[in-house]
Order: C-alpha cells, then sequence, then structure tokens
C-alpha cells in the first residue's frame, strides 16, 4: 500500500493518473504540475475522488521539499521535463522518497541528454536506502525489459540488437509532435549516433535510412538516430557487438521539421524580440498543436518492439518482440494517442511493482537491471500485449 506523488499534467501525466486511479497498489494519490488547473482538469476527467491536486515548480528544489514533506509519498513518478530530473532526485534524497521518470535528465541550454548525470546519484540513492528507477516509459523502458527478457529466456549472449519505433498513426495535422514539442525536436534533429565493436558511431542527422515492415502497418521507411537507452543496454549487455535504434518519419514531417531547423526555430539560446527574450524553440512550441488534443482525431498504430541476433545453446538466432498499439483505443481508454499511452502505461506498471514490492532495490536502476518477468506478466492486462516470434527475417 503506498502513496504516490505525479509530477506532470501533460499527455503522459493523463495517462498515468489514469492508470495509478486504477490500481489498488496506491492509497493516495497526489497529482501536481506547474499549472494546477490542469492537475484538476485530469483528475476530473479520471473520475474518482482518490486524486488530490496541488501547484509545484519542479525546477526549485524547496517548493518540491515542502511538498513531499506535506504529502509523504512513497515514489515520485516524475512525467513533467527532463530538466526537471535532477531537482526532483534532490528532492527525494532530501525527504526520503523513492524516484522514477521515463527520460534522461537533459539541460535546458544543451541538446545532449546521457545518463552520466543521474548515474551519479547512485551511491546518494544507496546511501539512504532509497530506490530510483530510470527511463520506465516504451522506449526507454519497456525496449529495455524487453531486452532484458530476451537476454533472460531465449539468449546465451546478444549480439545485434535493433529498436525499431514506428508511428503509422494519421493524426489529420499538417505538422505536429506525439509528445513535447521542444523534448521531441531537440531529440530528433540532432546526429545520429549507434554502437558498433565497442565504439559509438556517430551519422549526420537521418543520413540512414532504410524501409522496414512493421507488423499490421507495412513497410515504412525507418531512420536510424541515437535514443537514451542504447547507452545504458550496451553497459549492462556487453556481448552486444552492434545496437541501433530506428524511428519512422514521413517525407512530410521530415520536410517541416528541415523548414523549422533552416529558419531558426529550432534555436534553443534565447533571442531579443521587441525587447523581450524569448526561446525560438520555446514560442514554436506554444504554436504548435498540443500533442495532447491530438488524440480524438487518432487513425492507425504504433508499434515499437526489438529485433534480436544472438546465440542460444552454440546456435544463432532471431528474435522479434513487440507491441502494437492503436491510437484510438488509447483514446478511448484515456482520453490520450498512442504515444502518451505508451509511455505512461509503463510508468505507472513500474511504480506499481514497487509498491508491491517486486521491484526493489537501493541505488539508481536502468529498468533492464530490474526482473522483466512480472512486468511483462502484467503489461498486456493494462493496455499492452506483446507479441515474439522466433527465427525470422529482421532485415536488419
Ligand atoms: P507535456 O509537455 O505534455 O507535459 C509535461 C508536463 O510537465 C506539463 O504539464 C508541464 O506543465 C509540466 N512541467 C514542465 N515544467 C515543469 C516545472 N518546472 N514544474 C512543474 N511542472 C512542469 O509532455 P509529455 O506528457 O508529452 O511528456 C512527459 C515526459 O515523458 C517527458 O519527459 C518526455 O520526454 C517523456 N516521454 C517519454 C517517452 C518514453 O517512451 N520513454 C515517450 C514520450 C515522452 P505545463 O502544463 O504548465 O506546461
Amino acid at each position: 500500500m503506498s502513496k504516490v506523488l505525479i509530477i506532470g499534467a501533460g499527455g503522459v501525466g493523463t495517462v498515468v493518473a489514469h492508470k495509478v486511479a486504477a490500481d489498488s497498489a496506491f492509497t493516495d494519490i497526489m497529482l501536481a504540475s506547474r499549472t494546477k488547473s490542469k492537475c484538476d482538469e485530469i483528475a476530473k476527467a479520471v473520475g474518482t475522488n482518490r486524486i488530490q491536486t496541488a501547484q509545484v515548480d519542479a525546477d526549485n528544489v524547496a517548493e518540491l521539499v515542502a511538498l513531499m514533506r506535506s504529502f509523504q509519498p512513497d515514489i515520485v513518478i516524475n512525467v513533467a521535463l527532463p530538466y526537471q530530473d535532477l531537482t526532483i532526485m534532490d528532492a527525494c534524497l532530501e525527504c526520503g522518497v523513492n524516484y522514477l521518470d521515463t527520460a534522461n535528465y537533459e539541460p535546458k541550454d544543451e541538446a545532449h541528454f546521457e545518463y552520466s548525470w543521474q548515474w551519479a546519484y547512485h551511491e546518494r540513492f544507496k546511501e539512504k536506502g532509497l530506490m530510483a528507477i530510470l527511463g520506465c516509459g516504451f522506449d526507454p523502458g519497456v525496449s529495455a525489459i524487453f531486452t532484458a527478457y530476451a537476454a533472460k529466456h531465449h539468449f546465451d549472449e546478444i549480439h545485434y540488437l535493433d529498436i525499431v519505433d514506428c508511428n503509422a498513426g494519421n493524426h489529420g495535422m499538417a505538422f505536429a509532435t506525439n509528445f513535447n514539442p521542444e523534448i521531441n525536436i531537440r531529440e530528433v534533429t540532432q546526429k545520429g549516433r549507434y554502437w558498433e565493436n565497442g565504439a559509438w558511431v556517430e551519422t549526420a542527422p537521418h543520413e540512414i535510412h532504410k524501409p522496414l515492415n512493421y507488423p499490421e502497418i507495412g513497410e515504412r521507411e525507418s531512420y536510424l538516430i541515437y535514443h537514451e537507452e542504447l547507452e545504458s543496454l550496451v553497459k549492462h549487455y556487453p556481448t552486444i557487438k552492434r545496437a541501433r535504434f530506428w524511428m519512422t518519419f514521413g517525407q512530410e514531417y521530415l520536410t517541416h521539421l528541415r523548414v523549422i531547423q533552416n529558419i531558426g526555430m529550432a534555436r534553443i539560446d534565447p533571442i531579443i524580440y521587441n525587447g523581450v527574450e524569448i526561446v525560438p524553440i520555446q514560442f514554436l512550441k506554444a504554436v504548435l498543436p498540443d500533442p495532447k488534443s491530438l488524440g480524438a482525431n487518432y487513425h492507425g498504430q504504433t508499434s515499437i518492439g526489438c529485433r534480436i541476433r544472438g546465440i542460444k545453446d552454440g546456435k544463432e538466432r532471431t528474435y522479434y518482440i513487440y507491441n502494437n498499439c492503436d491510437h484510438e483505443v488509447a483514446y478511448r481508454q484515456t482520453g490520450t494517442q498512442a504515444v502518451s499511452f505508451t509511455t505512461g502505461v509503463p510508468a505507472a506498471l513500474g511504480a506499481s511493482m514497487f509498491a508491491r514490492g517486486i521491484w526493489r532495490g537501493e541505488g539508481v536502476f536502468n529498468v533492464e537491471q530490474l526482473d522483466p518477468d512480472k512486468f511483462l506478466a502484467e503489461l498486456g492486462e493494462r493496455g499492452l500485449p506483446w507479441v515474439e516470434k522466433f527465427d525470422i527475417d529482421l532485415e536488419l
């Protein structure tokens, strides 16, 4: 029986609130964010009186500490932005609260993310007997748990790992991002990077691409990009010779992205406009559609999984494990599209695993370090069923 504090009232926070409210592992729930009215709207949409709401600036450790001291949660689910990871972890350490997030820390003034900042908290969490669970969305999150499951049950050694992420949905807008536009554009416009033979290989943005076939969807052009779980997976599975991440983009999306970059709207440094300091990408976020609003007209599916080649009992084997999620089904359940849904369901389930004592540890953990079996046993009934295929052509 646990008290949970959810921080962030966006698309992912909405899904987490729905799922946590339906989970008897949690006795008390608080949803806090920068704008309290958004928390109130979500609590109303969930339709129970189990969710309390509060205003908090998660960039401010003192505010977080005051909130945690008054509510006394057992665990915080951080679904605000990656910029807030470290302040929330600091407050957790000060108040003796466990921690879970879905995206690794990224400084606001540098479009760069890596785990080193959060891994540096390991000893402090351990000394306090607290657990921090990093990257428990879908990717990162289920992608790493799928890899852990493959390593535990189907391979003696994983040699080649390709995480494939397809969004074949159509929201009817000329251009919109599926999660926070600022974070999304920063992620997809950076250089590509993959792991090969013990070193990182860098590519120009979207330089490497190929058509891949996705189940129930068909062929989609897929682009090699850098994604954060590659860093922790090659560390925890040293037998991996090559690890890559592929994401599908439509031509229209890429054209918009190129224009946005070429005209300077993806800039993250402040400029002065009419005597006021603005950051172009933050202004762009304000005029783009809110990802939460896309759900009502979103049709089609996402398909995210791991294509793995390695050795079992001395023989080479291939393996594909994936989930397909329908935007309309996600919308019916939580009023959000599938990208928020596929992130929020694993975050709520991960916190539930902690609350029920199934995932426990002292220190900072990536999800692949935790037992995948019970998590995957429940993932389907919580809305994200998964499929395995053996000894097939992986196309990669
Ligand atoms: P949104 O932008 O929709 O929501 C973010 C929420 O955080 C908003 O409610 C926002 O408040 C709040 N927030 C931002 N800054 C602060 C602050 N300083 N203090 C308090 N609250 C704050 O984002 P999403 O819901 O789309 O994404 C949430 C997280 O999930 C992100 O970190 C994203 O990277 C991650 N993610 C992970 C994925 C995965 O598979 N692992 C996939 C997709 C997303 P306000 O409403 O006032 O702006």
